[in-house]
């Protein structure tokens, strides 16, 4: 029996960008059962429902105790009738039927090995599945023709599952670097994406590249690239340009929030051991997925905010800059709608006050 007056009632705002959400999550069954039906909806080419169900297990993550009643949730945002009824579940009969359904399913297996190869999205494996193939040895027998990504994306494809830590992210830091400052001295590199946000491990590693001077970093991508590549740390490596000037010169501005850095997204060669050969069939390095951006001086504020995450917590910085304030944020710039102008930024603080928001360090942006 529960004394109603006992029961502590949360109070969350709506927005995930109003929210300080650390690692310290104290409601890691819930999370995760949302967090799988959002996966298995994004997977399902669902949007919508992805994005409510993220949305709810943000919900959760920002409460600072475990949830022991439903009564509990009365009145927090973006909990809809159904991610209640998977909380209610969980709670009341230690499970959800339809998450554990989920995860039995033939087709929401087939999905996840498919898409957790490197290059393979969820229309390629939603068509893969269509001609019968479930599984990476079908997928090998079946004579489908593979791009490059995909190719490198199967042959790594037990290095790339496991978790990279902390240790190796650095270990590449110094290696990203090294290249960095013997193609451009005076350029810098800054850790992004989850480690910046304090996570002890990642599904790869995000680095952004500048240079203090603009217009010096016109170019250094492919330099880096051929450094990387000399030395043999790449095994896989796509480097896409920069558009954003060209989209700049065109009659409009660019729509959308797809941002056009110069960047490269490759599979690194890792060294794990220096030590003295080891035997025969074993070898002494790891393939870590690693993405590599470069943002001139006059974008860094923006290009920092944008690729540090999390993707809920950009997803909201946007919508709150444009429903509340009328303002356009992209990892560019910030555009006021009204006053029809460019707001410039040198620190992530200053785009926050420009925001009307209090400042959200980092670590508290794991929403
Ligand atoms: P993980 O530890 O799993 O890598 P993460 O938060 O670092 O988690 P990433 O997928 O590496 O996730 O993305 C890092 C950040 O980069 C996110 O904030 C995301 O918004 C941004 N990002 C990733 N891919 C793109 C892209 N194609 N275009 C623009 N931004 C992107
Ligand atoms: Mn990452
Ligand atoms: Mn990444």
């Amino acid at each position: 029996q529960i004394d109603e007056a006992e029961v502590v009632a949360f109070s969350v705002p709506s927005y995930a960008c109003l929210r300080r959400t650390t690692l310290d999550n104290h409601n890691p069954v819930l999370t995760d059962a949302l967090s799988l039906l959002a996966e298995n909806a994004e997977l399902s080419d669902e949007d919508g429902r992805g994005v409510a169900f993220r949305r709810a297990a943000a919900v959760l993550k920002a409460l600072p105790e475990p949830v022991t009643g439903v009564t509990q949730l009365r009145g927090l945002p973006c909990l809809g009738g159904h991610s209640l009824r998977v909380i209610r579940d969980i709670l009341e009969n230690g499970a959800s039927s339809e998450v554990e359904f989920t995860k039995q399913s033939e087709r929401f297996k087939a999905l996840k090995v498919l898409t957790d190869i490197f290059g393979v999205g969820a229309k390629t494996a939603e068509r893969w599945i269509r001609d019968g193939i479930h599984s990476l040895h079908q997928l090998q027998e079946s004579g489908q023709t593979l791009n490059r990504a995909q190719q490198a994306g199967l042959e790594h494809y037990d290095d790339l599952k496991q978790p990279v830590t902390k240790a190796e992210a650095d270990a590449i830091g110094e290696i990203v670097e090294e290249a960095v400052v013997s193609v451009l001295p005076g350029a810098q590199i800054t850790l992004i994406g989850g480690f910046r946000r304090g996570k002890l491990t990642g599904h790869d590693v995000d680095f952004l590249i500048t240079h203090p001077e603009e217009g010096r970093e016109v170019g250094l991508m492919p330099k880096v690239v051929s450094w990387l590549e000399s030395q043999g740390f790449l095994l896989y490596q796509k480097t896409t340009r920069n558009s954003y000037l060209e989209a700049k010169d065109g009659p409009a501005r660019p729509a959308s929030n797809m941002d056009r850095f110069e960047r490269c997204f490759s599979i690194f060669k890792l060294v794990t051991d220096e030590g003295p050969k080891p035997a025969s069939g074993h070898r002494r390095w790891r393939a870590v997925r690693v993405d590599l951006v470069v943002s001139p001086i006059s974008q860094f504020a923006f290009a920092l905010l944008g690729w540090t995450g999390s993707k809920l917590f950009e997803r909201e910085l946007r919508r709150w800059a444009g429903h509340e304030k009328a303002m356009s944020l992209s990892s560019h710039a910030l555009y006021d709608n009204k006053q029809g102008r460019y707001l410039k930024a040198t620190s992530e603080e200053e785009i926050f006050t420009y925001l009307g928001l209090e400042y959200i360090p980092p670590s508290e942006r794991n929403a």
